[in-house]
């Protein structure tokens, strides 16, 4: 049976519990054990899928079409391995399904009650479908305390009575102050924070205790007797470099030494070697270059955040810094074509990523045609291959090119799709309908043409990509665009829905309807990023 791995944070909130979870995920699969990890998030959305990135960052979309939180890309890219549906749950969820299952009468007149009913659903869902794996870590959102995780805790508390303590390892994340005043590190905020969740029914048997000073071993033994744990079991955690070098150092400060230990087990020492590989080549790169990203979110870096990732693993594949240039594209939108031009020239790639709603759409196409005239590296994702292809069409004499999203419109160069082939069979969306999960969602096929230039890039011919999207550009307009030099090099396996496009006259320009980005992992950079910065380096030689 697996063995559960808990995960609460305490004192404050944004202390990387999911860089955490990811990272031990990534130590003890280095030590051979086969892993997943799952988040509980406690709010009422049911899921993520309609909150403004500005709120909550980005929406992960997983191979199953489940619209999750940001923290699976992190579990995703640490381990490799693919998030699902069953990964992610939120409050909302489970009282909808509660709630539906008591409407049809299931409970046999029962009263329904968050104990047992919403702490068993909990419960179910850390258990399903286990049975082959050596560790389940379960990530809790929020913090301690919170009204809305209590019930999240309780249900832990129960599984651990069930399974017992040798099944079940809880690791509280805490901070560990430094108050310049008094020139010292605060463990008081660690104590209550660990006080709190004994009196619902938790002890912790890890603490890692994040700080930006190294955690004087008085303080470490502090903590260890105020909370009843071994100093062991107290893991500093020093503020990290950059993410991809958390994995190697919680390793030297013992944490998974010590989840080891907290179950009896212990084996030789994991194999790091891909992770110091990773971490060499981020913090040396022998040169650098800069991608302008024009997007819509771009104050808040957690909205692109797989995006952020893929261009710096792009990076680490040929060896350089990405400087990301975050240009907020309603900016092009004020400004003449010359201004336009100071700011992108100094560019040596050009993205537009995605995004929904028109706000900022004609600065993107401005960007797009920058990009295109200058023969400047240009990658277009979902939103941003749509702006690809309206640009083409205006470029090629049809002035009104629109998308329907942004209202009606006589030339939908993109437009909605209310009917698609999935591997479930045809999907179906009323226009107009609601917005909660009626998106074309999850992995999806697409066939490349033979010698264009994704084909190359891909080394095949059929790929399978992630989606989240609504609207598709009308293949009604190809002709007039591949006319005009954007080539149609990717479509649907029923040739209906363009996948990707690309400019064959230029240096580098590809468009495409899906999210690249979602799979892109430190250790195996996804082909597009990668030969995108590699197109920026040859740019960056130029200018
Ligand atoms: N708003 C566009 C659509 O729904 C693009 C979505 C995206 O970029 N993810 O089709």
């Amino acid at each position: 049976m697996a063995r559960h791995i808990f995960i609460t944070g305490g004192v404050v909130s944004s202390l990387g519990k999911g860089l955490m979870a990811a990272s031990l995920a990534a130590l003890l699969q280095a030590r051979g054990f086969k892993v997943r990890i799952r988040k509980f998030d406690p709010y009422l959305n049911v899921d993520p899928g309609t909150m403004s990135p500005y709120q909550h960052g980005e929406v992960y979309v997983t191979d199953d079409g489940a619209e999750t939180d940001l923290d699976l890309g992190h579990y995703e890219r640490f381990t490799g391995v693919s998030a699902h549906q069953g990964d992610n749950i939120t409050s909302g969820r489970i009282y909808r399904d509660i709630i539906a299952k008591e409407r049809r009468g299931d409970y046999l007149g029962a009263t329904v009650q968050v104990i047992p009913h919403v702490t068993d659903a909990i419960k179910q869902f850390a258990q399903a479908d286990t049975d082959d794996l050596d560790f389940v870590l379960c990530e809790i959102g929020g913090t301690v305390g919170d009204i809305e995780s209590l019930p999240f805790i309780e249900a832990l508390r129960q599984l651990r009575n069930e399974l017992g303590r040798e099944q079940t390892c809880f690791v509280h994340v805490t901070l560990v102050p430094y108050i310049a005043a008094a020139g010292e590190l605060k463990t008081k905020p660690t104590q209550h924070s660990v006080r709190e969740l004994t009196g619902l029914g938790i002890q912790p048997d890890v603490l890692l205790c994040r700080c930006e000073r190294p955690l004087p071993e008085s303080d470490r033994a502090k903590i260890a007797l105020f909370c009843n744990v071994r100093r062991e079991a107290v893991i500093p955690a020093l503020d990290a470099p950059n993410i991809y070098s958390v994995p190697v150092q919680y390793h030297a400060e013992g944490l998974d030494a010590e989840v080891l230990h907290h179950f009896g087990m212990s084996t030789p020492a994991p194999v790091l070697t891909r992770w110091s590989d990773i971490v060499d080549r981020y913090q040396n790169p022998e040169g650098e270059v800069t991608i302008g990203v024009v997007g819509k979110y771009v104050g808040l870096p957690d909205a692109y955040k797989s995006l952020n990732e893929a261009l710096v693993h792009g990076g680490m594949a040929n060896r350089v810094k990405v400087h990301i240039n975050w240009i907020d594209a309603e900016i092009f939108e004020r400004e003449d074509d010359s201004e336009i031009a100071a700011l992108l020239e100094p560019m040596h790639g050009i993205l537009v990523p995605g995004g929904f709603g028109e706000r900022g759409t004609e600065g993107k196409i401005a960007s797009v045609r920058f990009a295109r005239e200058r023969q400047v590296p240009f990658f277009g994702i979902c939103l941003g291959m749509q702006m690809a292809c309206i640009e083409g069409a205006r470029a090629a004499g049809i002035a009104n090119a629109s998308s329907t999203e942004f209202g009606q419109t006589d030339e939908p160069v993109v437009g909605i799709i209310t009917e698609w082939m999935s591997k479930d069979g045809l999907q179906k969306r009323a226009d107009g309908g609601d917005l909660g999960g009626t998106m074309r969602v999850g992995a999806y096929p697409a066939m490349l043409s033979a010698n264009s230039h994704v084909a190359a890039i891909y080394g095949a011919n059929q790929i399978s990509e992630r989606h989240r999207h609504r609207y598709e550009v009308n293949g009604a307009y190809r002709e007039a665009l591949e006319g005009n030099g954007l080539m149609f090099s990717g479509m649907s396996p029923d040739g209906l829905l363009p996948e990707i496009v690309e400019r064959p006259d230029h240096p580098w320009f590809v468009g495409v309807q899906f999210h690249p980005e979602l799979k892109s992992k430190p250790f195996d950079p996804h082909p597009l990023f990668a030969k995108f910065i590699e197109a920026a380096v040859r740019q960056a030689r130029l200018v």
